[in-house]
Formats: structure tokens, C-alpha cells, sequence
């Protein structure tokens, strides 16, 4: 090494040294860095050993230096030399003989140096992979689930509480959008961590999966990506049909698969398929799917969504009136989403308005979400039903007879054809004996004021509708 060389050197480790010293001061304040780092010295910055020596005057300054600087000392070299490096600190170092400090004639007197570290090395970081964050009230408590649904709560119980010891490994949910496939992803997660402590659950999706491993590949660390996961003791993976049709992505996915299936780890994926209808999908990965545990998320009953509705309303802190908790169960059939999505958009509705929640406000602002009807509604088919429950023959309903109860039903008769038939008033009179249009209109009226005025009567035509269009019988 030339005289120029060992120049250098000491110049960057002097900078390096000041930087260091900065970086403390931000972080422990200047008067104990002046305290008990001015008088160290930095000796040297030793690459092959990943370590940055530094002397200090005696074995109480290292013994303080110890006891109170380790953490904010590691922490201000990783910022100065990157991870990896030690910050090494030696009593009685040869290069100490700069300092005057009475402490070091103490040191010097030992004829052998000591040597300490007061950092352990900190372990290389390898970019492990991030989870995706896990909501906290998707969890196995705010999952309701009726009969149809008890096979995959209750697996992905199973699983949260003994993950990888359990015969359901891998775990596959499949099922139809909106069902509540992610949720209980996030469920097992959540009850994984609560049950066992350190447990350490990782939840992604295909694509998040899949751009993880574009950016392994473009920094070469492709062999290292299944180490990635390798922390994980549950890998979740949210809609694996989006695997289907990448190649070198699914490769990869079987090979981590394989590696934390074979270390006993637990493997949860949902899809919106089954296993055999996942093609675009190599066949050794369905096969493997297959291997474990394939459960169906189903579409929720009646009951179910009215406990569901419940749930969310104390959740929400809001009452919803019975008739509304009904018709939102009976009319929003498709998913759980579109059910939710409609309780927030009418509790929106209600509190912008100023309005009270109530049938006619959810009828008029959720007409998209609502399920079309399941039957052709016809006149015939609500004189059918109003009669039943009246009953009334159901010939009466053309007759010219004014008497009551007949009178009221066959008024409601007209009124729930209007709305729900898509007749022409003039159609309706025909159908009910040759009535005039106007004795429609003004049946139609009569309902609609009764109605307004009377919660009970409301509920009774709520029924009736919920019967006409999907067949519910009351
Ligand atoms: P998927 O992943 O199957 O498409 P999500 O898990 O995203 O469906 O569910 C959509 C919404 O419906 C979420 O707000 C979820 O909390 C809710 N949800 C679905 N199923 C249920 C259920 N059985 N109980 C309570 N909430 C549910
Ligand atoms: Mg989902």
C-alpha cells in the first residue's frame, strides 16, 4: 500500500467515522455523543470480515458503551455502511496511542489488547417477501355461516389452529365471487396469530405472487424465492385462477409449494373454480390442489343472510327496522358482497336524506342490486297469494262484490300488479273482472296511503311481493 493509499484510507474511515457520529447525534442527542463517542477512534473497516473496528479508552467504556449504546450504535451503521457490517469495539487497541485520555494508560498497561464486540453482526436481509395486509375484521367471528357453509368455516378453523398439522394441506376454498373466500383467508390468518404465538402467516394473491417473482427475476435472486416464503408457517394465496396461463410463474409457485408443503408448512389458496376447472393450470399443480382438502363456499339461505345482516348491523352500530333486514335478505341473492354493498350504500342514503332506513327508501335506491325475480310475476299469481292469505276464493277477485276483506285484497291485488307486473292499468282492470283504469289507479292509491301510515300492512304487501317474485312463502 502506498503512502497515498493509507492516506485515503484514513481519510474515508474519518468520514465514514463523522457520518457515523452524526447519525448518532440524531438519534441518542449531542451530549452523550460528545460523552463517550468523541474519544473513540475508528481503526478500520475490515471488507472481508464485514466488521468496522473501533477503539475505545477502557474496559468501563466499553462496559457503559454495552449496556447502553448496542441498539442505536447498530442501527446508525447499517445507515452508514449498508447490512451486513459489525461495528467491532476494542479496548487497548494499537492505534489508540493519538489520545490522551488516562483511561487508555490503564488499558495500555494490559499487555494483551481485549477485544469486544459490541454488535452482533446483523444478519443479512434477504428481501423477504411482504403479506398482504391482514384485515382484522375479516376474522372467524363476523363469518356467519349457516348449514350450507359449515364445511369450509370449520376447515379453515382447523387449519388456523394447527396449521401444517392437519390433513387439510394443502387447503383449497373455491366457490363463486362475493361468497367470502377472502375473508376466511384473513380469518385464518387472524386466528393463527391469536392462537399461537410467533406464528407468522403470509397472505398473498396470484398477482401479487406473480410480480413478487418478476422482480426476483430481474435481480437474479430466483433461486432464493422459495427461501422467501420459508418464514412463513401459513402461506395464504387469494384467487390462484389468476396463475392460469403464466408459465414460468406457475413453475415457480409449484416449486414453493413443494418446498413449504415438504417443511410441513400449511398452504391455504382460494379460487373462483374448482380444481378441474382451473385449465390454463399445469396438471401436476391441480393435481397437488387436489391432494388436500377442496371445499365450495355456497351462496347463502335466506336465513343466513338475515344473520349476516345482523352481524354487520351491530358491528355498524345501527338498528335496521325488521322489514328492511327482510327485504334486503329476500331481494339481494346473488352474494354477500352485493348484500353488503347495499347496506352501505342505503345506511349513505338514509343519513344524507335525513331519512328513516325503510323498505320504500331501499327499494328505490338499490334497483341494481336487486335480484331480478325469479318467477314471472302475473296477475293470476298475486290473486293467488292474496287470496290464500285472505281466505278468499280466488274467482271473487273478478266479482263485482264490494264486501270487505274482499274489497281491501282485491285493492291490494291491483296495487302489487302495478308495481310488479309491468301491466298497463287498462290490463290489470281486464284481468280483474273488466275494471275501469281509474278504479285501478285509485286502488293502487288507497294501498300505497294504508301503507304509508301502517308499518303492519307494509310488512303483510312486503311479504306478498317477496312471494310473487321469489317464491318465499310467508
Ligand atoms: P370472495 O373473496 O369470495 O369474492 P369476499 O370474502 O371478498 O368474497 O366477501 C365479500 C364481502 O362479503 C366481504 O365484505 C365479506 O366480509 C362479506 N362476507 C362474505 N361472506 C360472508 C359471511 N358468510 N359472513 C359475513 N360476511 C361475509
Ligand atoms: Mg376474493
Amino acid at each position: 500500500m502506498t503512502f497515498q493509499d493509507t492516506d485515503k484510507a484514513t481519510s474515508d474511515l474519518d468520514n465514514l467515522w463523522k457520518r457515523f457520529c452524526n447519525e448518532l447525534t440524531i438519534r441518542i442527542g449531542d451530549d452523550p455523543v460528545r460523552t463517550w463517542f468523541h474519544s473513540l477512534r475508528p481503526i478500520r473497516l475490515d471488507p472481508v470480515r464485514e466488521q468496522f473496528v473501533i477503539a475505545v479508552p477502557g474496559a468501563f467504556h466499553l462496559e457503559w458503551l454495552q449496556s447502553h449504546y448496542v441498539e442505536p450504535v447498530t442501527e446508525c451503521a447499517q445507515r452508514v455502511l449498508g447490512n451486513g457490517f459489525a461495528t467491532v469495539f476494542e479496548v487497548g487497541s494499537g492505534d489508540w496511542h493519538k489520545s490522551n485520555s488516562p483511561e487508555l494508560t490503564e488499558a495500555k498497561r494490559n499487555s494483551e489488547p481485549t477485544i469486544s464486540a459490541i454488535t452482533a453482526k446483523p444478519p443479512v436481509k434477504r428481501a423477504t417477501v411482504q403479506s398482504l395486509k391482514i384485515d382484522p375484521d375479516f376474522c372467524f367471528e363476523t363469518f356467519v355461516a349457516g348449514e350450507e357453509n359449515r364445511l369450509p368455516r370449520s376447515a379453515a378453523m382447523a387449519v388456523a389452529q394447527s396449521p401444517g398439522g392437519n390433513r387439510f394441506n394443502p387447503l383449497l376454498i373455491h366457490g363463486g365471487v362475493g361468497l367470502g373466500k377472502t375473508h376466511l383467508l384473513h380469518a385464518i390468518a387472524n386466528l393463527s396469530m391469536q392462537t399461537m404465538e410467533n406464528c407468522h402467516p403470509v397472505l398473498t394473491n396470484a398477482e401479487q405472487f406473480t410480480s413478487d417473482f418478476i422482480r426476483a427475476v430481474q435481480h437474479d435472486k430466483k433461486l432464493d424465492f422459495a427461501d422467501q416464503y420459508g418464514d412463513s408457517d401459513i402461506l395464504l394465496v387469494d384467487d390462484v385462477q389468476f396463475f392460469m396461463g403464466r408459465e414460468q410463474t406457475q413453475r415457480q409457485f409449484f416449486h414453493t409449494f413443494n418446498t413449504l408443503i415438504n417443511a410441513g408448512k400449511q398452504i391455504v389458496m382460494t379460487s373462483d373454480r374448482t380444481p378441474k376447472e382451473l385449465d390454463g393450470l399445469e396438471e401436476r399443480l391441480r393435481s397437488r390442489f387436489s391432494q388436500g382438502l377442496v371445499v365450495e363456499v355456497m351462496p347463502p339461505e335466506y336465513e343466513t343472510r338475515v344473520a349476516i345482516l345482523r352481524v354487520w348491523a351491530e358491528r355498524d352500530g345501527v338498528k335496521l327496522p325488521v322489514e328492511v333486514e327482510d327485504f334486503l335478505a329476500a331481494h339481494i341473492t346473488s352474494n354477500v358482497r352485493n348484500l353488503r354493498g347495499a347496506v352501505i350504500r342505503l345506511l349513505a342514503i338514509a343519513s344524507l336524506e335525513m331519512s328513516e332506513l325503510s323498505v320504500a327508501v331501499a327499494r328505490r335506491t338499490l334497483h341494481d342490486l336487486l335480484s331480478k325475480p325469479q318467477i314471472a310475476v302475473t296477475v293470476d299469481r298475486i290473486i293467488e297469494i292474496v287470496s290464500r292469505y285472505y281466505r278468499l276464493a280466488p274467482e271473487l277477485f273478478s266479482s263485482k262484490s264490494r264486501k270487505q276483506p274482499l274489497a281491501e285484497a282485491r285493492m291490494i291485488v291491483m296495487a302489487l300488479s302495478c308495481e310488479l307486473t309491468g301491466l298497463s292499468l287498462a290490463a290489470i282492470g281486464a284481468r280483474l273482472g273488466g275494471r275501469d283504469h281509474t278504479t285501478i289507479l285509485h286502488g293502487r292509491e288507497t294501498i300505497r296511503e294504508k301503507a304509508e301510515h301502517d308499518p303492519e300492512f307494509n310488512r303483510l304487501l312486503e311479504q306478498f311481493k317477496r312471494e310473487a317474485e321469489h317464491g318465499i312463502t310467508i
